[in-house]
């Protein structure tokens, strides 16, 4: 178990993630022996929590700590025996990306009496038992202020999911986004539980946002542009990909004519194109656009 609590980005440990983050999302199982654990700050009060292949943001506030995503009981525990030894305040609100369970299982184990924050469709998608629930939600947007910090929550609209939220800190300018956008990475596999046209819109409504940083709940830390940068390469793979299948090309041969050259430095290109590739056809036809 990494232990080691890094105030600055250090080569070292991005050379690790960098490393680890081509294999894309780990299911919840295999974190529980041997899980990669490591907090980054990202800028002032602001914080990634890295735990294998996911991220949680957290903001040392002056009243306390604002967390986000628990991802699953195991990681709660170490994070917050890490948060005691390192700042010694107490979580005062927990506030959700959004209800999948890679990244939002075992809220409980933070205790009661935090205030959690969530959008109003959250609570339907959650499977019993699986976190804590919402005791604050809202519709459109919220404001949180605590603590001298401002946190900007708002709500995406239905792409990756029907209750994803993003949060930009302030004074820091951070924003928090999960899987609908991985700083230089390709997209997840084949796009799974995702409608491509509204994940494109939860990308503009991103793009709307003022921040400079993006922190992240997969991959690397980036900036506001990951955003522009990623809604640009669906585009040119949904272009790519149409053009084929309107010439006639079978599946497998979309696969092989279709390479994303451009993208080739991006992480996970290798492991994510083909699989890109077979998503974006399988959309296009369930969705009557070829
Ligand atoms: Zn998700």
């Amino acid at each position: 178990m990494v232990r080691t609590f890094i105030r600055s980005i250090g080569l070292p440990v991005l050379a690790l993630f960098a490393g680890v983050a081509v294999f894309g999302m780990a299911s919840t199982g295999v974190q529980a022996q041997g899980a990669k654990r490591a907090i980054e700050q990202v800028k002032g009060d602001v914080y990634l929590f890295r735990n294998n292949f996911h991220n949680a943001m957290f903001v040392v506030t002056n009243d306390g700590i604002v967390v986000t995503d628990p991802i699953n009981a195991e990681a709660v525990g170490w994070l917050k025996a890490e948060l005691k030894k390192r700042f010694n305040k107490p979580v005062t609100h927990m506030i959700y990306s959004h209800s999948h369970d890679d990244h939002n299982s075992g809220g409980q184990a933070w205790g009661a009496g935090i205030e959690v924050i969530a959008h109003e469709n959250l609570s339907k998608n959650l499977n019993s038992g699986q976190t804590a629930a919402p005791t604050k939600t809202y519709k459109d947007g919220y404001t949180l202020k605590a603590g001298g910090k401002t946190f900007e929550i708002k709500y995406l609209g239905v792409g990756h999911g029907d209750d994803m939220s993003a949060i930009v800190v302030r004074p820091e300018n951070v924003g928090f986004v999960v899987d609908v956008i991985s700083p230089g990475r390709l997209p997840f596999r084949d796009f799974p539980r995702t409608d491509i046209a509204g994940l494109l819109s939860q990308i503009k409504a991103v793009e709307a946002l003022n921040f400079d940083i993006m922190a992240a709940g997969h991959s690397k830390i980036g900036k506001h542009s990951d955003a522009r940068d990623t809604r640009v390469y669906i585009e040119n793979l949904m272009a790519a990909v149409t053009t084929e299948l309107k010439a006639g090309k079978s599946v497998d041969d979309v696969v092989k004519s279709v390479k994303m050259e451009d993208y080739k430095g991006w992480i996970s290109y290798k492991q994510f194109l083909e699989l890109n590739v077979r998503g974006m056809v399988k959309w296009l036809k369930d969705s009557g656009k070829v």
